[in-house]
């Protein structure tokens, strides 16, 4: 009990002071932390700015700490960033994949968008010192294309315990739409359980169909769920990462994001991908929050993603 405190172990205050609190009726060191520093320093006979700091260090012993609305705000809101394993990566994402935001990862097929989702599975739960943020993540697959024995593989690179590093990743499979969108109160909750880290893998493989009359509807729904993601980044702090492929769209030479014109207007950064040879991919950043255009290679191998 903090009652059993006894008075000398508050910083700043000797035998002799403590001896005449104790006669004055202050026998506990939570009756020092509520007294009012003028009293004190009638008590002790000492300033009343000697008296402030001795009742500073009674709180600070109890572990009460208060701080300002406005301090509270800015440590909620504190940005934190998930290494992506890679250190040219990291370099261009300005430290890594930022909590409270939507990253997103455009490119080919097999250009790497699967691998780095994985890989940041595992390096969210590295503590601070190793670049993750000892949080879990949890992977929204509506590919079908999540595989547990490559999160073990990676995780053998930092010597996580497989099992360990498996348990750190919540899955599920998304079939539809509906689904996905479901799947966001799931979410909310996961994240009051120590997710800090969202995967969707993809965003657009069930939105995607013929123009029409329902491409309208499809445009609509994709936008209230981006929407959603950006709520959960901004509200909870959550690191978002959603991956996108790109495709050939009517009119256009160049292929671009299959959700887009919608996605560009919710994410917060968008890394494209490209294959430069076998296992050799080169990162590009085509938005930030900061202007920025600057690329990054880096490679696939057994053991994930790596520097080149
Ligand atoms: P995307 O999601 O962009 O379609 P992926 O992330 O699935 O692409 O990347 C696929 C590529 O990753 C493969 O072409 C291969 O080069 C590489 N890759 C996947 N698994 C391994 C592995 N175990 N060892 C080495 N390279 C791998
Ligand atoms: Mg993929």
């Amino acid at each position: 009990m903090s009652s059993e405190i006894p008075l000398t172990k508050i910083k700043g205050l000797g035998p002799v002071m403590a001896e005449r609190l104790r006669a004055s009726g202050f026998a506990t060191v939570e009756s020092v932390a509520i007294a009012p520093a003028r009293v004190l320093a009638e008590v002790l006979g000492v300033s009343e700015e000697r008296a402030a700091k001795i009742s500073q260090a009674a709180r600070e012993l109890l572990g009460i700490k208060f701080v300002t609305a406005e301090e509270y705000f800015k440590q909620r809101s504190k940005v934190a960033y998930i290494s992506t394993g890679c250190k040219a990566l990291d370099d261009m994402l300005g430290g890594g994949v930022e909590t409270g935001a939507i990253t997103e990862l455009v490119g080919e097929f097999g250009t790497g968008k699967t691998q780095l989702c994985h890989q940041l599975c595992v390096t969210v739960q590295l503590s601070e010192d190793l670049g993750g943020l000892s949080a879990k993540a949890a992977y929204l697959d509506s590919e079908g294309t999540f595989a547990p024995e490559r999160v073990v593989q990676m995780a053998r690179r930092w010597g996580l315990d497989p099992s360990e590093a498996l348990r750190g990743v919540y899955y599920a499979r998304l079939r539809s739409v509906a689904e996905q969108v479901a799947s966001l109160l799931e979410l909310r909750r996961l994240v009051e359980e120590g997710v800090i880290l969202a995967v969707v893998d993809s965003i657009a493989a069930h939105f995607r169909g013929p123009a029409g009359p329902d491409a309208l509807t499809r445009a609509h729904e994709l936008a209230v769920y981006l929407s959603s993601l950006r709520e959960l980044a901004e509200e909870q702090g959550v690191a978002v990462v959603v991956t996108d492929r790109v495709s050939a769209a009517p009119g256009l030479a160049e292929l671009r994001p299959s959700a887009d014109p919608i996605a560009a207007m919710f994410v917060d950064y968008r890394v494209s991908l490209h294959k430069v040879r076998e296992n050799v991919r080169r990162a590009q950043l085509e938005f930030a929050p900061w202007p920025a255009r600057r690329s990054a290679l880096f490679a696939i191998t057994e053991d994930g993603v790596v520097d080149v």
